[in-house]
């Protein structure tokens, strides 16, 4: 492709509002623009990109034995009744009406699309198993849509749905599909993690999150471990237990805090450390009452919370319910006494006379011990884990980072099927319920956690399997009849040998903005004609990945470029 022909709108300066280098570069390399916020047009050099992720995508899961379909966009709101998720999904789902007043929503994920296919069709384990995807425009009204697109609301995402007779079928499958997705981020040139994660309101047990680790660009908080490499989403992240807390029961006192309401002004004004205070808040879970209780130094996690209950949704109980339900205010609130329900962090469990809010304004109680003075109905894990807590598995202190999330698998076993209905014949001549499983990748926030990935100060660094071109020639001096006439005589040379390739052809530019818009655009290697070819009849090659550069003879350039290529291509791919 010739720079003259094709689009390649490129910018100075990033707009104001683009904060992430992934979204600055998008717009500046005049990959894309902006339409609306969360939603965006992709240009010529964007799409081909975009492409490229959609067919190493394709490859991989055709060969993990993915059968591809494409679903409509527009859902009819039964299947969603059905789940239980129209009401659920509430502002994040885009609905709308027909001219009869019947009411769709654009979808925001397909397992009841895929479900309702599934049960009309699939009858008899002779069917199964059967995994579907799709590559298909995702509609979510995201609250806070940002980072370009790697939070849109137009989206693109590939999303794959598979049916199992049975646990031992879905593991199979769950297996290809995990291994297909480490190929395809490798192949892209990305370094994921899979870490274990909270299913969410997908519902299912057993789900892996891919992130890329990005401390700038990453919203999902995880723990790793550096030595044996456990990692976690926050939300499902474990640690080992605290130890047991020695000493006798003190007898329970009741003492004045006023105006001491944190955790922080009481630690102080009683002159007791924060691990020695426990923290009660007062939650509602689907309506019903729960006193969380977390020690002092720790944060309570109300995704754990909510899932030990069930729970749908969960938020904090209002400061009038709190007053009605406890007697007093919240910072002074507690365990002891009241008429609640209560779930108690196992670290809390292991503490011994400790101090609580107690449940009169502007007092506390010390030397409080679970057991004598109140039962907790469970004790289980809700905080959250902190860095240098210590590894589940082997003890080591735990990292925390945060880390893009392109990708996420799920074992859903029945959820689905059980709630919409959907069976087929066994082997035993029973009907049973189908074994799903169900598995998503976010394809432009995976283009945008490449360039988050490589990338320096003067533009992307494209890995060569997902740039829009594999190799771009800079004659630097147009109206020079011998560099143009070279530079259009590798063109050719170059595309008849099956290399993409972009010419930067532009006459009214100087030498300096064809470099500096070859190092924005990011093409993997530069074939520069000028100086030293006008000296020595020498042509430049530039690494843009590495930044080296190399003298290569005219004759010689088409298989140093070919080699090139194919060895950039062969290290995504070992
Ligand atoms: P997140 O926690 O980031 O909102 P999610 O858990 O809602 O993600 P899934 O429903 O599992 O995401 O969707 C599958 C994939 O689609 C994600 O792993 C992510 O790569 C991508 N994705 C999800 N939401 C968006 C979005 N708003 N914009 C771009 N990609 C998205
Ligand atoms: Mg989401």
């Amino acid at each position: 492709m010739r720079f003259t022909e094709t689009f390649v709108p490129t910018l100075r300066e990033a707009p104001q509002d683009a904060e992430l280098i992934s979204h600055k570069l998008m717009l500046r390399a005049g990959l894309m623009r902006k339409m609306a916020s969360g939603i965006y047009s992709f240009l010529p050099l964007g799409l081909r990109s975009l492409e490229k992720v959609k067919k190493i995508i394709r490859e991989e899961m055709d060969k993990a034995g993915g059968l591809e379909l494409l679903f409509p966009t527009i859902l009819p709101k039964e299947i969603w009744v059905e789940t239980g998720r129209w009401d659920i999904y509430g502002n994040e789902m885009f609905k709308l009406k027909d001219r009869k007043g019947r009411e769709f929503c654009l979808g925001p994920t397909h397992e009841e699309a895929v479900v309702d296919l599934a049960r009309g069709e699939l009858r008899s384990y002779k069917e199964l198993p059967k995994t579907f995807y799709q590559i298909q425009t995702k509609y979510r009204d995201e609250i806070r849509p940002r980072f370009g697109l790697m939070r849109a609301r137009e989206f693109l995402m590939k999303d794959a749905y598979s049916f199992d007779a049975d646990e031992e079928g879905l593991e199979k499958t769950y297996n290809k599909i995990f291994n297909a997705y480490k190929r395809i981020f490798k192949r892209c040139g990305l370094t994921t993690i899979p870490i274990e994660a909270d299913s969410g309101a997908i519902g299912g047990k057993v789900s892996h999150e891919f992130v890329v680790i990005s401390e700038k660009a990453g919203e999902s908080d995880f723990v790793y471990c550096p030595k044996c490499g456990y990692a976690a989403n926050i939300e499902a992240a474990k640690s080992a237990d605290a130890e047991e807390e020695n000493g006798e029961m003190q007898p329970v006192e009741k003492v004045s805090t006023p105006n001491a309401k944190t955790i922080e002004e009481v630690s102080n004004f009683l002159n007791i450390p924060k691990k020695k205070l426990v923290k009660s808040l007062l939650y509602k879970i689907d309506g019903e009452f729960v006193l969380a209780l977390v020690r002092g130094d720790d944060e309570l996690n109300e995704v754990k919370l909510k899932n030990l209950f069930g729970g749908k949704f969960i938020s904090p109980a209002s400061e009038e319910e709190v007053k009605n339900l406890t007697g007093a205010q919240v910072g002074s609130i507690g365990p002891v006494g009241v008429n609640v329900k209560i779930a108690a962090d196992k670290r809390v469990s292991k503490m011994k006379n400790f101090v609580t809010g107690a449940n009169e304004d502007g007092y506390h109680l010390i030397n409080v011990n679970i057991g004598r003075d109140f039962t907790p109905q469970v004790v289980v894990d809700i905080r959250n884990v902190k860095a240098g807590d210590l590894c589940p598995k082997c003890g080591t202190p735990l990292e925390l980072h945060k880390g893009i999330e392109v990708g996420q698998t799920f074992k859903l076993g029945t959820v689905y099927s059980k709630k919409m209905n959907a069976k087929f014949l066994d082997k035993d001549g029973k009907e049973k319920y189908f074994i799903m499983g169900c598995y998503g990748i976010g394809v432009g926030r995976t283009l945008a956690a490449v360039i988050e990935e490589h990338n320096d100060k003067y533009g992307i660094k494209w890995p060569v399997s997902v740039a829009p071109y594999e190799v771009e020639i800079i004659p630097l001096n147009m109206s020079d009849e011998d560099i143009s006439g070279t530079a259009e005589f590798l063109y050719k040379d170059f595309e008849k040998e099956g290399m993409e390739v972009l010419m930067d052809d532009r006459n009214d530019v100087g030498a300096g903005v064809k470099f500096n818009d070859a190092d924005l655009l990011g093409i993997p290697l530069q074939v520069i004609i000028g100086r030293t070819f006008k000296k020595d009849r020498k042509i430049e090659v530039k690494d843009r990945e590495s930044g080296e550069k190399t003298l290569v003879k005219l004759n010689e350039v088409k298989e140093f470029v070919k080699k090139k290529i194919t060895e950039k291509y062969n290290a995504l791919n070992e």
